[in-house]
């Protein structure tokens, strides 16, 4: 659990606090005015001493009145919502205060679900807009790791947090516009004390209310209708773009022109506004990719890497790594593959969230769509047999591309000096490259290579009995 001291620009930003008090009580014994100086005094020894709203979600029919005074007069509001509905509510009073409050800001959830309930959708909008992000639990499962948090507490250990409780007390009840607010959130009822809040929750009208117009169990995830394929941004129109490209998901179709490859990928770029220089390297078994596929994705630029099936991900993944490290943004990256969820989308998507100097613009392809929300969010997605089909150049003007391509490899490798964009072949394996298909060839077939193959087959094997 990693604590981060506050970063300058959220010391002195606005904070915000969602707490399901079903989750996390106030536990037997424990002074309810007590509870906003002790998640001020946490935030306070991070150095984050920015204004502080707290919502406190619960069935408030079955708190007690001593408790929600002791909130109250702290500055907490208070929110009643049927236990079923208590996420749901939570998430889109989260959503829509990301509306009104640009940021920098921290966001706090203050619950046990937000890994399993919308831990994805919040990933995908932190990738977007990103806030500091905190989170307290009284029980925690990473369930999915997409999410960057800067600080997480345990609900027990947060409440110790020690705080000058007194001096705080006095300020919200001086200042009227920090008066604490009830809201029944069953019916969009809200007012300014205990006895009237209790009154709404005994009335006919409330009990109908909850009856004929039940609030909301499941989240609604924001991100999910977000569209694909989004004209370019004018900072990514000219940028560099990364193709890291799995041959063996998403092979060349059967009879399909090889250096058709590169133009008909460059060439739904453009259809969006892309035009800067694409780098494209296809990952495989390049023992089994015959000669004159090998030959025709080399002479339209595209560099080819062998590596085994068992690290081919891996492999993608370390060189996604450091040509970000090479590249700083804007730029553009690709991944063509059939297992992003699996292999590449919660840890490109955490890297995406961990600092905004470091956010790529994300493409995607595969040869079937995957059937969850990803918690990578991206600007543009194709099928790849359909990105294949979606344009169609002639051999010459193909020819002309492959040495614009090549130009810009030599220009750019005798700029910047950057090896990889000269390599055309690499075995991942043995860390072996080269410019020839032949040598590349010969390099597959010695004895070196096979010792190496059978070393990382072992390796890899006796791993997998060690877990
Ligand atoms: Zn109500
Ligand atoms: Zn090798």
């Amino acid at each position: 659990m990693r604590n981060d001291a506050a970063a300058p620009k959220y010391a002195t930003a606005e904070i915000a606090v969602w707490w399901d008090m079903k989750d996390c009580p106030i536990p037997e014994g424990y002074e309810a005015h007590r509870v906003r100086p002790s998640i001020e005094g946490a935030f306070k020894k991070l150095g984050y001493s920015g204004p502080v709203s707290i919502t406190a979600y619960g069935d408030q029919t079955q708190t007690p009145d001593n408790l929600l005074r002791g909130l109250s007069s702290t500055g907490v509001h208070v929110a009643h919502a049927i236990t079923e509905s208590t996420c749901a509510l939570m998430y889109s009073d989260m959503v829509e205060w990301r509306r009104h409050i640009p940021p920098p800001a921290t966001m706090m959830f203050i619950s046990n679900q937000v890994d399993h309930v919308f831990s994805l959708d919040l990933a995908r909008l932190q990738q977007e807009t990103q806030y500091n992000l905190f989170l307290a639990y009284s029980v925690s499962s990473k369930a999915i790791p997409a999410l960057e948090t800067s600080a997480e507490w345990r609900w027990n250990n947060l409440l110790k947090s020690k705080t000058k409780k007194t001096r705080v007390v006095k300020i919200y009840e001086e200042e009227e516009s920090d008066r604490a607010m009830f809201y029944c959130k069953s019916c969009d009822f809200d007012c300014q004390s205990l006895r009237e809040l209790r009154k709404h929750l005994s009335s006919r009208y409330h009990a109908m209310g909850e009856l004929l117009c039940p609030t909301a169990t499941e989240i609604s995830p924001v991100t999910m209708k977000w569209g694909r394929n989004f004209p370019a941004k004018p900072e990514y129109a000219t940028a560099k773009i990364l193709v890291l490209w799995d041959i063996v998901d998403c092979p060349i179709p059967e009879g399909y022109e090889v250096h058709r490859v590169r133009p008909s990928i460059e060439g739904a770029f453009k259809k969006l506004g892309y035009s800067g220089p694409v780098s494209i390297t296809a990952y495989g078994d390049q023992s089994q990719t015959p000669d004159h596929l090998l030959r025709g994705l080399s002479s339209t630029g595209v560099a080819v890497s062998h590596a085994i099936t068992e690290v081919r991900y891996k492999r993608m993944f370390s060189d996604l790594i450091r040509w970000q490290y090479l590249n700083p943004p804007p730029a553009t990256i690709m991944l063509i593959s059939d297992h992003i969820e699996d292999y590449f989308s919660t840890s490109v998507a955490s890297l995406q969230q961990c600092c905004i100097k470091y956010k790529y613009n994300m493409f995607l392809a595969y040869s079937f769509r995957p059937t969850k929300m990803l918690a990578l969010v991206t600007s543009a997605e194709w099928l790849w047999e359909s990105l294949l089909e979606g344009v169609y150049l002639s051999s010459s003007l193909c020819s002309t591309v492959s040495e614009t391509r090549r130009h810009v490899l030599q220009r750019c490798s005798s700029q910047r000096g950057e090896p990889e964009s000269t390599r055309m072949f690499d075995c991942k394996t043995c860390l072996f490259d080269c410019k020839s298909l032949d040598d590349f060839m010969k390099h597959l077939s010695t004895n070196e290579h096979a010792w190496e193959v059978s070393i990382l087959s072992q390796y890899i094997i006796s791993f997998f009995l060690t877990i």
